[in-house]
């Protein structure tokens, strides 16, 4: 994989599952790595033992869907670390509702935490990219935007709303060398989702069963994906989506 040293990594939801391990194989390339979550001990824990294996790493505690003080983290994190170069946006909350049942509230919080903040993340950064000659965002979306699943509305409304949002991105900030591209994972089985879907022991029956997947893979091939658009060898693409679904779509 290409050196991301000199640059300084900015992950959303970097305490666990595709987040946890960007931040892991970003700073395994060298990249300096800043990471918000909402689950201290895990963020915690997780830059403790990168800082004692040599890296660079920098945890915060905070709540993406509040803007004022998410953008102060970032803030902070570009004093610490020096300018952030590569921001993955990938905090998300997928929580399932019936779509009559969904609320003024509950529609609010899912886009906060599954849209706006990406938003806002990119307009904080972008003047540090633009200053230190160019970056690279990336968004995470999901394959839910590109096929039928119920009671995700507001979960699959903002996934598509991402694809946009990377596109105009690209299209506004190319001219500060500043890229923006959108990964769209499959079906990843982060310890998440193995509690959603499976007990332990189930999930060679789950696997052998899904007939969804005919690579038959769900590991963490996005943060591969992270590492090539982080680095400076996909200089010449933006505003596009990078589909990872080991077949699926
Ligand atoms: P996950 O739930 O395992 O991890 C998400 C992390 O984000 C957690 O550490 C959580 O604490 C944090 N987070 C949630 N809400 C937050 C908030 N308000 N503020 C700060 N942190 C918050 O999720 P995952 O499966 O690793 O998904 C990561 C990304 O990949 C998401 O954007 C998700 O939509 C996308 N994705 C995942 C899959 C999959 O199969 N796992 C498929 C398609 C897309």
């Amino acid at each position: 994989y290409p050196s991301l040293r000199g640059k300084h990594a900015f992950v959303s939801g970097g305490a666990s599952g595709i987040g946890e391990s960007d931040v892991r194989e970003l700073a395994a390339q060298g990249a300096k790595v800043s990471f918000v979550d909402l689950d201290v001990e895990r963020g915690e824990k997780l830059a403790q033992e990168l800082n004692d294996s040599g890296a660079q790493a920098l945890f915060q505690r905070a709540d993406v869907t509040d803007i004022t003080d998410y953008v102060s983290k970032i803030n902070n994190a570009a004093e610490q670390l020096g300018p952030i170069t590569v921001l993955v946006n990938n905090a998300a909350n997928d929580k399932r509702t019936p779509f009559a049942d969904v609320t003024v509230d509950q529609w609010d919080t899912e886009i906060a935490v599954n849209i706006r903040h990406h938003f806002f993340a990119a307009q904080a950064v972008a003047p540090m990219m633009r200053g230190a000659g160019g970056g690279s965002i990336i968004n995470m979306g999901s394959i839910t935007a590109h096929l039928d699943f119920p009671n995700l509305t507001g979960y699959v409304a903002s996934k598509a709303g991402i694809e946009g949002l990377t596109r105009t991105q690209g299209r506004e900030y190319g001219k500060w060398n500043i890229r923006v591209n959108c990964i769209i994972p499959g079906w990843i089985l982060t310890e998440k989702q193995l509690e959603v879907v499976a007990q332990p022991g189930d999930i060679e029956k789950l696997i052998s069963e899904d007939q969804k997947i005919p690579n038959k893979l769900y590991g963490e091939d996005i943060a591969r994906m992270v590492l090539w658009l982080a680095a400076d060898d996909s200089r010449n693409c933006t505003g596009q989506k990078w589909v990872v679904d080991g077949g699926w779509m």
